[in-house]
């Protein structure tokens, strides 16, 4: 199956699950998902599951980017702060949707492939930047639109809650635990914060301070998977992959983001 094909069906199936929202759907189809992952996964790129993105995250399920991206009910003069870039994927996303995105991430390799990926793609309406987002981005606020891309155990951080605009709606998963948590919804009223519970979920945890002591990825090693990427997206289209390419993909993966 073609990854046209296959885009065609991961629609249908968005479609099935609720997301009624046109632009959502829109996006979803115009941003290639298989810019967003390593190139041992593009095959898988339109099946609907999370998959690993190196320094031990994941590019979250496309039903979860399209529910979340639904429920933050984001237009285009929105000014929206995203936490946990990670892969770029959700940012590229908010990017088509709405004025300006702002997003941060703890674990500069990702940040910087993610920034490679939105400089490719030339989404122009979106500034990155390494660092904790437990803080908000203070001298970008306020924002019209938050959204969290990693679960936070108990509280929405504060930050966060004060860098939302009247009116403004921010989207995190919350819990103690990945079999706890769900996805909530906040709206900053005059009176104070509304908070609707969503949807159960599962995501890494939203954690405090940049990444450091991790293993880095040199520029020549990013050069190297850029490459990878780059002769994979221009290879001819390959069978259906077995169950255990994920894990050897897993693997190589890991390798690449482990020093030498
Ligand atoms: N939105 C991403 C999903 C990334 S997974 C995508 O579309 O690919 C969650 C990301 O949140 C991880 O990359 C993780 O490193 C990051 N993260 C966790 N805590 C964070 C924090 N305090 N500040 C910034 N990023 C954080």
């Amino acid at each position: 199956m073609t990854l046209l094909a296959r885009k065609i069906r991961l629609i249908m199936k968005l479609r099935r699950c609720g997301i009624t929202d046109t632009a959502v759907l829109g996006a979803i189809e115009r941003v290639p998902r298989e810019a967003f992952i390593p190139p041992m996964f593009h095959d898988q790129a339109y099946e609907d599951i999370a998959l690993p993105i190196g320094c031990h995250q994941t590019i979250s399920q496309p039903l979860t980017v399209a529910m979340m991206t639904q429920e933050l009910r984001v237009n285009d003069r929105h000014k929206v702060l995203e936490i946990g870039t990670g892969s770029g994927y959700q940012a590229a996303i908010l990017a088509k949707l709405c004025r300006r995105v702002y997003s941060i991430e703890r674990h500069k390799p990702l940040l910087m492939l993610a920034e490679q990926r939105f400089n490719d793609l030339r989404v122009r309406n979106l500034t990155c930047k390494a660092a904790d987002g437990m803080k908000g981005w203070i001298e970008q606020a306020p924002f019209d639109r938050i959204i969290v891309t990693a679960a936070a155990s108990l509280e929405p951080p504060q930050p966060l809650l004060d860098q939302l605009n009247l009116n403004g709606i921010m989207i995190l998963p919350m819990g103690r635990d990945k079999s706890s948590q769900f996805i909530y919804r906040i709206t900053r009223r005059e009176h104070g914060f509304e908070t609707e519970e969503l949807m159960p979920t599962r995501f890494v945890p939203l954690l405090p301070n940049i990444a450091r002591n991790e293993p880095e990825i040199t520029p020549e090693e990013i050069a190297q998977e850029r490459a990878a990427e780059q002769a994979a997206a221009a290879a001819p289209e390959t069978n259906d992959a077995e169950e255990d390419d994920f894990d050897s993909g897993l693997r190589a993966v890991s390798r690449l983001l482990q020093p030498a």
